[in-house]
C-alpha cells in the first residue's frame, strides 16, 4: 500500500473528493485504485480565511512500485507495517491463574491480551459493573452520598469511564492502534481510527468497557466486581497470594496491579508490604469553564459553529519566570465539570463529555506542576497527603456534602472573593459556593494560574473573560507515586507487576491501556498459557 499525505479538503468539499485528489497527485485513474482507507484526518485552522481538513490516506494500487518511482513526492511513501506483534509464550508453569487488580484501561487491556492468549486471567475490581456504577455515581451527584468503593475513580472501566473519552496520546507505540481497533470492535465509532483527536464520550465508553469485559469472559477470563485486593502475601520476596475484601485468601503467582492513581489504601498496603515506591511530581489546580461559543469563535473565527467542525478545543501552556509551569489539561468541549471524589471529606473536580459534546460550556483543567519538594515530607506517599490537604480545604469551602468552591475569573485576577456567580453557569455536578480559591490551593499555584490566565488570553481570545468560572480543586491529574519496576515490568516483589497510571507509567486512557498490555506481555513471555493454543 502507499501512504499519501497532505490531501486537503475545504469545509465545502465532501469525502469523495479525496479519491479524486489522490488520483491527481499519483497521476493515476480511479480504476487503478483497488482500495483506500483514511489513516489520519486533522484540521488546519491556522489561516484566518480558510479551514481545511487534511488527510493521510492508505491506497492500494495495481502498480505501486512504478507509481512510487514515478512520483518522487515526499507526501507519497510506502505504508509502514503498524500491526501489533504478539509476543511468544514462555515455558515456566503457572499453577494459578494470573490476576489483574483493577478494570481501568490498563487492567482491561492486560486482561484482554491474557485471555486472548489462553491465560484465563481473573480480573478483580473493587467497584461495581458499569451499569450499577452509573446509578451509584448519579446518586452521589444528586444527594452527596459518596460510595467510597464505587465512584468516578473506582468501578468498571476505571477513572476514564466518566470522561470525555479523549484517545489522544503522545506516545508512539504499535499497541495504540491495536487498542483503538479493539475499541471500535467493542462499539466505538470507526472515526477514532483516523481522527487526529479521537474521542468517544462517556455514553459510548460505557458500552465499550462492557463489551470488552464480555469478550474477556468469552475468551476464558473471569471478572469479579466488589472485589478489592486488600493484602498481598509475600514469601522470600515472591508473591504467593493475595487477600480479597479482607477475608478471601487466594494463591497467586503473578498479579498485574492496575489500580489507578486514587487507590490510596492499596498504595499504603503495598508500601507496608515492602513494595518499593517513590513520590512523583504531578499537577494541581482547578477546572475552568467558558461558553463553548467563545472557544469556537476564538479557534474557528467566522467558521465557528460550522456543522462539519464540531465544538473547538484548545491546549495551552505557560512557563512562569518564577520557574513554575501552568497548562490546560483534559479539555472537554461541550462538557460538564464532575464531582470526582473517592474519599470522604475531600472535594475533587474533573471533566467529562458525552459523544455529542453538546453542553453549553467548555471546561478544562488549569494546572500547575508540583514536585516532591512541595509535599512537605520525604515519605513515598507524601504526595497523597499533599493532595488530601487541599481536597479537604476545598470540601470545607464548598460547604460540605461535596459542594465545591468556585470563583469568577475576574475576581480571581483582582484577588477578591466572588460573592455571586453570573454569566457562565457552573456545570459542576454538585453545588458550588462562591468564594476564594486561594484558600484551598498553595500560593505558588494561585500566582502561577493568575499569570497563565493573562498569557492564555493572548493566545485564545476571551480566556480571561471575567464571568468565566473556576471550580476547585483538581488534584488527581496523575499519580503522586511511582511503583518501582524493572525492565520486565516487575516490582521489587517477584510476581507483582505494577501497571498503568497509578503505578506512574502512564497518563490517559490509551497510554494506560498500552502499559497494561506491556505488563501482560511480560507475564506471557515468562509463563506457558493455562490453555494450550490449538
Ligand atoms: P484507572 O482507570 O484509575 O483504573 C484503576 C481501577 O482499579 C479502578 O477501576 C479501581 O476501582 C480499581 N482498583 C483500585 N484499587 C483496587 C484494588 N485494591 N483492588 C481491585 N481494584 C482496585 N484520560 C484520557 O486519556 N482522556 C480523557 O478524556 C480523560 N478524561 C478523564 C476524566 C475523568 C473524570 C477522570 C477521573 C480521568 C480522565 N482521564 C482521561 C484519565 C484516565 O481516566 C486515566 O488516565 C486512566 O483511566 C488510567 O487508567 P488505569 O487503568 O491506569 O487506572
Amino acid at each position: 500500500m502507499l501512504r499519501v499525505s497532505g490531501i486537503k479538503l475545504s469545509l465545502d468539499e465532501d469525502k469523495p473528493q479525496i479519491i479524486k485528489k489522490i488520483c491527481k497527485k499519483l497521476r493515476v485513474n480511479e480504476r487503478d485504485i483497488i482500495s483506500w482507507k483514511i489513516f489520519r484526518q486533522s484540521i488546519d485552522a491556522r489561516k484566518s480565511n480558510v479551514i481545511y481538513f487534511v488527510y493521510t490516506v492508505d491506497v492500494e494500487l495495481q502498480e505501486e512500485k512504478t507509481v512510487l518511482n514515478r512520483i518522487k513526492d515526499r507526501d507519497v511513501t510506502v505504508t509502514p507495517d503498524m500491526e501489533y506483534k504478539y509476543v511468544r509464550p514462555g515455558n515456566e508453569i503457572l499453577y494459578c491463574r494470573p490476576v489483574v487488580a483493577g478494570t481501568g484501561p490498563a487492567g482491561l487491556f492486560a486482561g484482554l491480551l491474557l485471555a486472548g492468549m489462553g491465560y484465563r486471567p481473573l480480573l478483580l475490581e473493587r467497584g461495581a459493573d458499569v451499569d450499577s456504577r452509573t446509578k451509584i455515581v448519579s446518586r452521589f451527584w444528586k444527594t452527596g452520598r459518596l460510595d467510597k468503593e464505587c465512584n468516578v475513580q473506582f468501578g468498571e472501566g476505571g477513572a476514564g469511564t466518566f470522561s470525555d473519552g479523549k484517545l489522544t496520546t503522545l506516545i508512539k507505540d504499535r499497541r495504540c492502534r491495536r487498542i483503538i481497533e479493539e475499541m471500535v470492535l467493542a462499539g466505538a465509532p470507526e472515526e477514532i481510527t483516523y481522527s487526529y483527536k479521537p474521542h468517544v464520550g462517556t455514553d459510548i465508553l460505557k458500552t465499550v468497557v462492557k463489551n470488552i469485559r464480555e469478550k474477556i469472559v468469552a475468551l476464558g477470563g473471569e471478572v469479579r466486581f466488589h472485589s478489592r485486593v486488600t493484602d498481598i502475601i509475600v514469601e522470600r520476596n515472591n508473591l504467593t497470594g493475595i487477600v480479597v475484601n479482607e477475608n478471601e485468601k487466594m494463591d497467586v503467582q503473578a498479579m498485574i496491579v492496575a489500580i489507578g492513581h486514587s487507590a490510596r489504601d492499596t498504595f499504603a498496603m503495598l508500601h507496608d508490604r515492602g513494595v518499593a515506591m517513590t513520590p512523583k511530581a504531578f499537577s494541581i489546580g482547578v477546572r475552568i469553564e467558558h461558553p463553548q461559543e467563545l472557544v469556537d469563535r476564538a479557534q474557528y473565527k467566522q467558521f465557528a459553529g460550522h456543522k462539519r467542525l464540531g465544538p473547538a478545543e484548545y491546549k495551552l501552556a505557560y512557563h512562569s519566570p518564577g520557574g513554575r509551569s501552568a497548562y490546560t489539561f483534559c479539555m472537554c468541549p461541550g462538557g460538564t465539570v464532575v464531582a470526582a471524589a473517592s474519599e470522604e471529606g475531600c472535594v475533587v473536580t474533573n471533566g467529562m463529555s458525552e459523544y455529542a459534546r453538546s453542553e453549553g460550556n467548555a471546561n478544562s483543567a488549569l494546572l500547575v506542576g508540583v514536585t516532591p519538594e512541595d509535599f512537605g515530607g520525604s515519605h513515598p506517599l507524601a504526595g497523597v497527603e499533599f493532595q488530601r490537604r487541599w481536597e479537604k480545604k476545598a470540601f470545607e469551602l464548598g460547604g460540605g456534602h461535596y459542594g465545591a468552591p468556585a470563583q469568577l475569573v475576574g475576581d480571581f485576577l483582582a484577588d477578591r472573593p466572588s460573592t455571586v456567580l453570573g454569566g457562565v453557569k457552573p456545570s459542576y455536578t454538585r453545588t458550588v459556593s462562591p468564594g476564594e480559591l486561594k484558600n484551598c490551593l498553595p500560593d505558588y499555584v494561585i500566582s502561577t494560574m493568575r499569570e497563565a490566565i493573562l498569557e492564555f488570553d493572548g493566545k485564545l481570545k476571551g480566556f480571561a473573560l471575567p464571568e468565566a468560572v473556576m471550580t476547585g480543586v483538581e488534584t488527581r491529574s496523575s499519580s503522586p507515586v511511582r511503583i518501582q519496576r524493572n525492565d520486565h515490568c516487575c516490582s521489587s516483589i517477584a510476581g507483582l507487576y505494577p501497571a498503568g497510571e497509578g503505578a506512574g507509567y502512564a497518563g490517559g486512557i490509551v497510554s494506560a491501556a498500552v502499559d497494561g498490555m506491556k505488563a501482560a506481555e511480560h507475564i506471557i513471555m515468562k509463563y506457558e498459557p493455562m490453555v494450550k493454543q490449538p
